[in-house]
């Protein structure tokens, strides 16, 4: 999972780009970078960790002058997590300066990169987005065309900001994958992976960027929107909406806290047969599903745990009983709201279920009576190939498991999972159209072809 930012004709670009960074920080905590040109020749600052650790005032000012500017916030868990896979990646090609930042996975790099070996490429990265940047500096034409060309090459999920001169460009695969918006800012045009980026900045969301569309601008103008090849039928990431994205930010017409309010209602009206005392999210996920889970069943919504944001995702793991102090540092039950209580509890998903199995122990030691666990979306049986590191198989506990060999894993007193039906009913909201998710992580059924060659990554 990662995070793209692009901010043209504003001689503030790269404060807009860091500050759009930082409201897009939890897609990737790993690695941020900056690529500023339209002033001085096109520079790119990027390093480990967190933007607003990165990006001072000293940098932003003085070293990253300009007019358009790119950025990006990286997450990787099974690619190499290093500085030189960092992006915006910056090239010096026949183009001149150009530079790219990407989110997704191309699962075609394997073939492509093979392709471009034999033609004499060098590579540098070990990221499927240097593929691009070869493809870009081996095509003819104008810039627009070039990216056209190349992107017409290329299979799987990006979302994609490009940046040369004064031109900034925003491209999305023919799936629609990963989400990427366009909005303004008085003259000038930011493009971002979500639209609460643009809002937080002082800007206003226009509209999506469409599958299979490349957007071109310059000086505050729209100069070409055009789609490079016949789009599929759009395969917007479900679970972007049950737990990557920002719940301020708009899918398909309504805020992801207003899809995940409605899928609590529904989890409600599947547990209609429970009775309980309370409750209580699993921060921070949890809270909006628990909101409307308490709306519609009438059942107190409580705050039952205090998380600590202060826990790095680098704290040392080694053995189990540090694990299980990471967790209690993480996450604290409040006593006063959890015992001699029957509790529905409420998470986003169950991936392999250590973390749910530890959470669940938290409130039983805390005295908790009755456990009802409720999860507002289906069994994830499948891995994910479009940019999301949701384990392989193996690992995946509902991939291996039924409903009620997790439920006694657990050792919950009642297990739901809301149904797929019920999580695109709250998550269509103004577009009644079939097919406009990507669901595969939950039924198989991928999008795209998928082989034993298929390239998966983190980003
Ligand atoms: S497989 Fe799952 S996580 Fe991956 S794009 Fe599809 S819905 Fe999203």
């Amino acid at each position: 999972m990662c995070g793209i930012i692009g901010v043209e004709n504003n001689e503030n670009a790269s404060v807009l780009a860091s500050a759009g960074l930082i409201t897009l920080q939890h897609r990737g905590e790993e690695s941020a970078g900056i690529t500023i040109s339209g002033k001085k020749k096109m520079k790119t600052f990027k390093a480990m960790g967190l933007v607003s650790r990165i990006f001072n005032e000293e940098i932003l000012l003085n070293k990253l002058p300009g007019t358009a500017a790119i950025g990006h916030v990286r997450y990787t868990t099974s690619s190499k997590s290093s500085l030189t896979n960092a992006q915006p990646f910056q090239i010096n090609c026949i183009h001149d300066n150009i530079s790219v930042a990407h989110n997704g996975n191309i699962t075609n790099f394997p073939k492509i990169k093979e392709m471009l070996l034999k033609k004499g490429a060098i590579f540098s990265h070990t990221s499927d987005t240097e593929i691009l940047l070869h493809l870009i500096a081996m095509s003819k034409g104008n810039l627009a065309d070039i990216v056209a060309n190349s992107l017409r090459k290329l299979e799987g999920a990006f979302s994609l900001v490009i940046l040369k001169d004064k031109t900034l460009i925003g491209a999305r695969d023919e799936n629609g994958f990963r989400p990427l918006v366009l909005g303004k800012i008085d003259n000038s045009y930011i493009i971002a992976s979500e639209s609460a980026a643009i809002e937080v900045i002082g800007g206003k969301y226009i509209r999506d960027i469409k599958p299979a569309e490349i957007i071109v601008i310059e000086n505050g103008q729209i100069k070409k929107s055009f789609l490079y090849k016949t789009p599929k039928k759009q395969n917007t990431c479900i679970f972007e909406q049950v737990y990557f994205s920002r719940p301020d930010s708009v899918m398909f017409d309504q805020t992801v806290k207003e899809a995940r309010v409605k899928m609590g209602e529904c989890l409600a009206c599947q547990m209609k047969n429970i009775k309980a005392d309370v409750v209580v999210p699993v921060p921070d996920t949890g809270y909006f599903a628990a909101l409307g889970f308490s709306r519609e069943s009438n059942i107190l919504f409580e705050n039952g745990f205090v998380r600590n944001h202060y826990v790095g995702r680098s704290f040392i793991k080694p053995s189990q009983s540090l694990r299980d102090l990471t967790a209690k540092l993480k996450l604290r039950p409040i006593k006063e709201v959890v015992k001699d209580k029957e509790i529905v509890l409420i998470d986003d998903s169950i991936v392999r279920g250590t973390t749910s199995k530890r959470i669940i122990n938290m409130l039983k030691e805390t005295g908790s009576k009755k456990i009802h666990f409720a999860l507002s979306c289906p069994p994830i049986i499948s891995s994910c190939y479009y940019g999301i590191d949701t384990s392989s198989k193996d690992h995946l506990i509902a991939a291996n498991h039924s409903v009620e060999e997790i439920r006694k894993y657990l050792d919950v007193d009642s297990l739901t999972f809301l149904s797929l039906n019920n999580l695109i009913k709250a998550c269509s909201f103004g577009n009644k159209k079939d097919n406009v998710f990507c669901t595969a992580c939950f039924t198989g059924k991928y999008p795209t072809r998928i082989s034993k060659n298929t390239y998966k990554k983190s980003c």
